[in-house]
């Protein structure tokens, strides 16, 4: 019997609302979806490995200005866009990340790069960017990375001042990415802009291997979207792993107990997707909606936004 091989993306998590979205708009966050999945399950489907297919996959939702995450990442408060990604393979353990980076258009390729080019694990701001002009990673100059719509919530965002205490009104738009390949390989990544207002320097969860992002062969991928900083105390991606490994528990059974249980008591705002060895996909939320999508080898696929599917 051929080997399943499956795909899962996000879009991000938040308050994400039937009655404000126009159909419009939803149908090109859905394209987006569609284009991401497509491009990492069409390689999958040639037998690639599920790292080229995560990185496929965030490649074309960093390019979709739709999402926080490469052209269109959120404003810091300092008005700039500094964004964080990670990957993680779950063959060898090996990780890359890079964190508050600015002008990087593909920071999930830089990513890679970290990983498989250098002896280190996570490098950050101009350190990484001078890393990545040795390793052919494309720049784009400031407009690159102007979305009015991002300026417009920054610019609201000042206003409050409401970066760090209002949850209830954010809206998250990270991007992730898990696989499974044909030879039973796991592969997980994400990438971000991070949050809307946030200070110089504030890093995430999305580059946290264990955060925001994890992969063991022997267990599950993970990637993350939601309010960083209660997903890295939560050790969120590894924790899912880990009740996995040492509890016995299934793949749904401990992303539920995560994201419904363990981080809805410190309010932690956001969701997960993940996969297994077996194809099981699992992408809880505890926020009003979720971009999701997911596409698996027996023909099963979705394009889901909100929380009834
Ligand atoms: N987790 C990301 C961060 O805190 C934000 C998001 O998921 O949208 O940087």
């Amino acid at each position: 019997m051929e080997q399943t091989f499956a795909i899962a993306i996000h879009g991000g998590a938040g308050t994400i609302l039937r009655s404000t979205m126009t159909p419009g708009l939803q149908l090109q966050y859905e394209k987006g979806l569609i284009e991401a999945i497509d491009a990492g399950y069409n390689i999958l489907s040639q037998g690639g490995s599920s790292l080229d297919a995560v990185e496929a996959a965030i490649v074309v939702l960093e390019d979709c200005p739709l999402y926080n995450a490469g052209r269109g990442a959120v404003f810091n408060h300092a008005g700039q866009h500094e964004m964080d990604a990670s990957v993680m393979n779950g063959l060898t353990l090996e990780a890359g990340a890079v964190a508050g980076v600015s002008n990087i258009v593909n920071p999930i390729k830089l990513a890679k790069s970290i990983m498989c080019n250098s002896p280190h694990v996570l490098m950050c701001g101009k350190g990484a960017e001078d890393f990545a002009k040795t390793q052919n990673i494309a720049f784009a100059d400031d407009a690159y990375f102007f979305t009015q719509q991002r300026y417009d919530q920054w610019q609201e965002a000042l206003k409050t001042d409401s970066v760090q205490l209002d949850h209830t009104e954010r809206k998250f738009g990270t991007v992730g990415a898990v696989a499974l390949d044909k030879q039973g390989n796991i592969a997980a990544g994400t990438s971000t802009g991070g949050m809307t207002n946030k200070q110089f320097g504030r890093v995430g969860d999305s580059p946290v291997i264990g955060a925001g992002t994890y992969a063991n062969n022997a267990t599950c991928g993970v990637s993350c979207t939601g309010h960083g900083e209660l997903f890295i105390r939560a050790v969120v991606a590894y924790d899912v792993s880990c009740l996995m490994e040492y509890k016995g528990l299934s793949l749904e059974e401990a992303c539920n107990l995560v994201v419904y249980e363990k981080l809805v008591k410190i309010q932690g705002e956001g969701g997960l997707i993940a996969i297994d060895k077996n194809g099981n996909i699992a992408m809880p939320f505890n926020s009003e909606g979720m971009y999701r999508a997911y596409k698996k080898s027996n023909g099963a696929s979705a394009v889901s936004i909100y929380r009834e599917a």
